[in-house]
């Protein structure tokens, strides 16, 4: 089976270091201007939507041009950061099921995140990951919208395994809408985590395949793994 994990209130929290960050950039590239995350939906998206919403917010024509030097002065932004004072800790229980899981034979683990790969690796590391045990992942850059990124982890797996994960031995956990729309429009499992900004409540009435209110109960998520 292949195990894909969403990255920001999934497997860790930030505490905002990703926004300042990008605030940051957005500072150096136009130093006469004032930037603001207000009215922008960032959870669940991907950062490619993010910066383009947020500079056509703020009357800046999101080109190519720009976007590679924004990405390039995000991850500065990020790694000084880190660096510095900046948190980024990994969520109860989420480090043991991560460790459970890689050590279970016939079970592949990746990342399908809205995150670029150079910030979203910075993440999981500082927050005590081993970036290594993602092995087929789906980043921002990887797809138009977050219902591309299982496919694209998928094809990965398949790539290097010589063959094809059928959908139904692939699960997606995630902690918002998107990432069970993204499961369900591949045909994936979808495992819900009710760390983030949708309560419990909200999340099931996205009805994904199972519902957590976090990682600690690993035990729970092995079993019903193990079930599918
Ligand atoms: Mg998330």
């Amino acid at each position: 089976m292949l195990v894909l994990f969403d990255i920001d209130a999934t497997l860790l929290r930030t505490e905002g270091a990703g926004i300042r960050a990008m605030l940051s950039a957005a500072q150096e590239l136009f130093p006469d201007r004032t930037f603001s995350f207000a009215g922008i939906e960032v959870s669940g998206r991907l950062d490619t939507l993010i910066w383009r919403e947020f500079m056509q917010r703020h009357g800046i024509h999101p080109t190519a041009d720009l976007h590679g030097p924004f990405r390039q002065l995000y991850g500065e932004h990020l790694k000084r950061g880190f660096a510095a004072a900046c948190r980024s800790d990994a969520l109860p229980g989420a480090r043991a099921l991560v460790g459970a899981l890689d050590a279970m034979d016939g079970i592949d683990l990746g990342i399908v995140t809205g995150n670029y790969e150079h910030t979203g690796q910075l993440k999981i590391a500082k927050a005590g990951f081993a970036p290594e045990v993602f092995r087929f992942n789906g980043w921002a850059d990887d797809g138009e919208h977050r219902r591309d990124l299982p496919k694209v982890a998928m094809d990965r797996h398949g790539a290097a395994r010589g063959s094809r994960l059928p959908a139904e031995h692939v699960i997606v956990i995630g902690d918002t809408p998107h990432d069970i729309d993204c499961a369900r429009h591949n045909c994936c499992w979808s495992i819900a985590v009710a760390t983030g900004i949708h309560t419990e409540a909200e999340l099931a009435e996205h009805k994904p395949d199972l519902l957590l209110r976090d990682l600690r109960d690993g035990q729970t998520v092995l079993s019903w793994i193990a079930c599918r």
